[in-house]
Formats: C-alpha cells, sequence, structure tokens
C-alpha cells in the first residue's frame, strides 16, 4: 500500500510531484504558504490581459521530462510552438535571423559563410558528444580557440537559454550538456495555451481527482528530527506526519526550516549561493502592432523581447498584444541598483521595434528583481541534491535542484526524480514483505 507524503511548496516542482505521486496511489497533502498555488509561475490578471509572472516557455519539450508528466498521469498541455523563422538578432545597425533552424543558419547575417559551416560543424560535435567541455574551465575560457564570430554566437546563445548576462562563466561541461540535448531538438521553445496557469491548473487537477489534498496559506516553520528521519513537520496552522517528506522550497527557505537539524550546515552552504535574477517589463497593448518578429533580442542590450500573444491569444483581450521583456542582471548590476538603467534600456528596445507601444499600452507589469532560478549555473555554485544521506525521509526538489536542463525543467526533472525514488523504495518494500 503506497504511503502518505507531505509535499512542502505548491510551486511547478511541488505540484509535479504531488500530482504524480496521488495518480500512483499515495495518500498526499501539499503544503503552500501563499494563498494561490504556482510560486513563480502564477499568471496575473491584469485589465483583461492575463500576465505570466516567471516562466513564459519551455526549451525543447520534445526532450523534456514533461513528455513524462504527459504520458503517465495524463497531463494535457496545449502547446504553441514558436516559429523560428520569426526570432531575430539585433546587432544594432540591422537584425538578422537567429540561426536557430538549418534555415534560420543560411540566412543569418551572424556568420559568414565560412563560420556558417564551422557552427554547424560544432553542433554535430556537441550532438555527437565530441564537444564536452573541461571539468573547473568555464565556457568562455574554454572557446577562446574558436573563431570570434563562433564564440559569440555560442556565448549569445548561452544568454538566452539561461538568461544571464555573463554566460562565459557557465561551467562548459554543463554548457555542451544542455545545448547536446537543444541541438538535438524539433521543438526548440514553446508557449502554453492559457499561459502556465493552465498548466498549474492541470496539476492540480490531477492532485484532487486522486484524493490528494491541497493546503494552501500554510506556512512550514520547522521539522522535528530523531535518527536520520524527520518526524513530524510544524506548520504555521497545524503539525503533519508522513512516511516521507518532499521540500520544494528555496533553499534560503530550507536553512530556516533545517536550521536546528544536523542538516543545517550543509543546507547553509546552497543558501548563501546566487539566484539567476533578471527585471521583466511587460506590456499589454490595446492593438496588435504589425512586425516580422515574435522575439527580438538585442545583442549590445542583452534585452528581449517576446510576442506572447503571438501563440497564446487567450491572454490577451481581443485584437491585443502582450510582450514579455527581460534584461538579465549580474551581481555587479545588483549591487549598484542597476534595475532602473535597464528599464530604460528595455524601453529603449521596445520604442526602436514597437515604435507606437506607449499610445496603445493598457497595462503593464515590471519587476525589478525578479528570481529566473534560485541556483545560478556559474563558477563553482553547485546544484544541490535531491536527498541527502543524513536523512532518509527527505527529499527535495526545484530550480535549485540536481537534474537535467535548467530554470523550470530542473524543477520538473527533480520532482520526477525524487518520486521515483520514493516509488521505488515502496516497491522495495513491498518485495521485501
Ligand atoms: C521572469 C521569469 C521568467 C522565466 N522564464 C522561464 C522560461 O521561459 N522557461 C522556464 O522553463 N522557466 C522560466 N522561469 C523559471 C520558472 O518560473 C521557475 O524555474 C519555476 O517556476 C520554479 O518552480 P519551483 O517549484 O522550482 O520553485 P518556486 O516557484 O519558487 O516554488 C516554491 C514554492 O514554495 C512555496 N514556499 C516557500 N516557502 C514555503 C514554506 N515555508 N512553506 C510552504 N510553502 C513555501 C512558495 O510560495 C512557492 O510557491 C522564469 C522565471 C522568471 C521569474
Amino acid at each position: 500500500m503506497p504511503g502518505k507524503v507531505i509535499v512542502v511548496g505548491g510551486g511547478l516542482a511541488g505540484l509535479s510531484a504531488a500530482a504524480r505521486l496521488a495518480h500512483n496511489g499515495y495518500q498526499v497533502t501539499l503544503l503552500e504558504k501563499a494563498p494561490k498555488l504556482g510560486g513563480r509561475a502564477i499568471s496575473i490578471p491584469l485589465k483583461g490581459f492575463n500576465f505570466n509572472f516567471g516562466a513564459h516557455a519551455i526549451y525543447a519539450r520534445d526532450k523534456s521530462i514533461l513528455r513524462k508528466y504527459e504520458s503517465e498521469i495524463g497531463l494535457q498541455v496545449d502547446w504553441k510552438d514558436f516559429s523560428p523563422s520569426k526570432a531575430f538578432y539585433d546587432v544594432g545597425s540591422y537584425t538578422t535571423p537567429m540561426p536557430a533552424t538549418l534555415e534560420g543558419l543560411y540566412r543569418t547575417k551572424i556568420l559568414d559563410s565560412q563560420n556558417k559551416l564551422r557552427f554547424a560543424y560544432e553542433v554535430i560535435k556537441t550532438l555527437i558528444s565530441i564537444n564536452r567541455g573541461e571539468k573547473g574551465v568555464p565556457i568562455g575560457e574554454y572557446l577562446q580557440k574558436e573563431p570570434k564570430q563562433i564564440r559569440d554566437l555560442m556565448l549569445t546563445l548561452a544568454s538566452s537559454n539561461f538568461f544571464t548576462n555573463e554566460p562565459e562563466r557557465i561551467p562548459s561541461p554543463l554548457f555542451f550538456e544542455y545545448y547536446k540535448r537543444l541541438f538535438a531538438t524539433q521543438k526548440a521553445v514553446s508557449y502554453i495555451g492559457g499561459g502556465w496557469q493552465a498548466i498549474v491548473d492541470a496539476f492540480t487537477q490531477i492532485i484532487e481527482s486522486h484524493g490528494g489534498k491541497i493546503i494552501t496559506k500554510e506556512k512550514v516553520l520547522k521539522v522535528e528530527w530523531k535518527d536520520r528521519h524527520i518526524q513530524k513537520i510544524i506548520g504555521k496552522n497545524a503539525e503533519y506526519i508522513a512516511d516521507h517528506y518532499i521540500f520544494c522550497i528555496p533553499p534560503k527557505e530550507l536553512n530556516q526550516i533545517f536550521a536546528e537539524t544536523p542538516l543545517s550546515t550543509t543546507i547553509a552552504e546552497y543558501a548563501k549561493y546566487t539566484p539567476t535574477q533578471v527585471v521583466v517589463y511587460d506590456v499589454g497593448l490595446k492593438q496588435r502592432i504589425p512586425s516580422p518578429y515574435t522575439y527580438i533580442y538585442h545583442k549590445a542590450q542583452k534585452v528581449f523581447i517576446t510576442d506572447i500573444s503571438y501563440y497564446d491569444t487567450t491572454c490577451v483581450p481581443e485584437g491585443g498584444q502582450l510582450m514579455q521583456a527581460i534584461a538579465y542582471l549580474n551581481e555587479e548590476d545588483i549591487q549598484e541598483k542597476r534595475a532602473d538603467e535597464k528599464i530604460s534600456l528595455i524601453e529603449s528596445v521596445y520604442n526602436k521595434h514597437f515604435p507606437n507601444w506607449r499610445e496603445l499600452l493598457v497595462a503593464k507589469r515590471v519587476s525589478k528583481k525578479a528570481i529566473v532560478q534560485e541556483i545560478k549555473c556559474i563558477d563553482d555554485q553547485q546544484l544541490m541534491p535531491t536527498k541527502f544521506y543524513q536523512c532518509q525521509n527527505a527529499f527535495f526538489a526545484g530550480d535549485w535542484c540536481q537534474g537535467v536542463g535548467q530554470l523550470s525543467e530542473l524543477s520538473f526533472n527533480s520532482a520526477y526524480n525524487v518520486t521515483s525514488q520514493i516509488m521505488k523504495l515502496q516497491k522495495v518494500a513491498t518485495t521485501v514483505a
């Protein structure tokens, strides 16, 4: 008989973990401190527009762990695949297609013809693992031997996939592991019909239809611990006991909850790491501005704009347009409080490519410090393991935990891995009995 599981945190990691276990017959209770589920993937309705607070796209959905959630537990997602021919780089004096496909590679001016061949060769070398990087060597240094155009393009790609303006600091093995998967995809970028709220609602529906319990406005405060096991967890409103506990809350929150346990020093390390942070500036317009692009990346400013409503028409009132713009922040930008400068930069990119956006503006959403990933994969920063030897019935998942991919893919992946570990334990127990 599958056991009792408490899942702490109702973001994408917590929801997907709870849904998979509930579907497999576990008695699941999910605790979320906020009044609303979704964590950083919530959608916010404003003046008829539906703004995605955080996540807006899935990269390589045909390689994503989400396919397993679709086939195994019946997750339904209305995918809206992105048109690579509408993705452009703004290189200052002109715009040019992004080499996201072979056609894009043929048409782009970002590489000369010799380097186009060279880039295709590098893609193949990555796909067959000849390019693997080197432990302890960041990708910027690793690519030093490449022609400037190739190095520049690889780093520009990494900027947009890792949401960073310091892509050269990404560890080279991680870079190639990531692009081995991404270069093999047929679905580089996909949006979700109904916004990310749709995926939050779909997981919620699976949990509830399989008897799972969801308790919102319940903040977990601490855990009680004995003999390498959690005995119970203490919430603001009640105490909870289960066979297994899955913590899908960021390291800084974990640090408080585990403060009085033998795991405290281990978790404190991860809580010190810096997150990936960005400035978000989304605009809802009453009328579409015609444009050849649905994605434009301003290379010098490191700002991108995506026309979400081109793909997901449910997020706008009829005839409207919703665009998301993002500028990356590094540590220095954060220390020097440069978020306002980034806002001006974003406005200048809107002005350049969507000149009359201000006259059509109905609603906007600005966030000066949005956390894209809780542990940024640069330098020696390490993602957290999903389980520790010191505690046998606690598991961890989220975009700060070890797994495949980056951003929400890490949340889904680590959640899938911990639920597999729990189900495996159950199988062993059943066989022994
Ligand atoms: C602007 C922006 C753009 C993004 N774009 C993309 C994108 O294009 N593609 C992509 O894949 N990803 C993207 N992401 C990242 C994606 O949104 C996150 O990776 C993902 O939502 C993280 O989910 P999570 O469950 O791991 O963590 P979270 O969403 O942080 O969930 C943690 C949950 O735990 C709850 N919690 C915390 N402490 C407690 C406690 N003590 N007790 C109970 N509950 C608690 C929180 O309220 C929260 O609901 C973006 C993020 C941002 C901010």
